[in-house]
């Protein structure tokens, strides 16, 4: 099954305000960007060369901000009612 398959059985409540922001300067000197191989829902991607983070379809997981190599990320749950939902709790 496709990554964009699995994403697809979640339901999102997207909150305009982001609960991860990620210091996209501070990527540009990470030397492994291991969060690309990381996310398991793919927020983060290289698109002109630079690294670009997308919340929308993040599933919480805290992984980005255990591996970052550069401490670039301000995480946070997103507010309340808002974010993921998973189909069994
Ligand atoms: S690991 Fe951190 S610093 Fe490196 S590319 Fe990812 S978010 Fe940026
Ligand atoms: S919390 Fe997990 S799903 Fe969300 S951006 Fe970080 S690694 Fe990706």
């Amino acid at each position: 099954m496709k990554l964009e398959e699995k994403l697809g059985r979640l339901v999102f409540n997207f909150d305009k305000e982001p609960h991860i922001i990620v210091d996209t300067d501070r990527c540009q000197k990470c030397d492994h960007q291991p969060c690309l191989a990381g996310c398991p829902a793919g927020c983060f991607k290289i698109e002109a060369g630079k690294l670009v983070f997308n919340y929308e379809d993040c599933i919480e997981c805290g992984t980005c901000k255990i591996i970052c190599e550069k401490d670039a990320i301000k995480w946070n749950y997103p507010r309340g009612s808002f974010g993921v939902a998973y189909q069994y709790g």
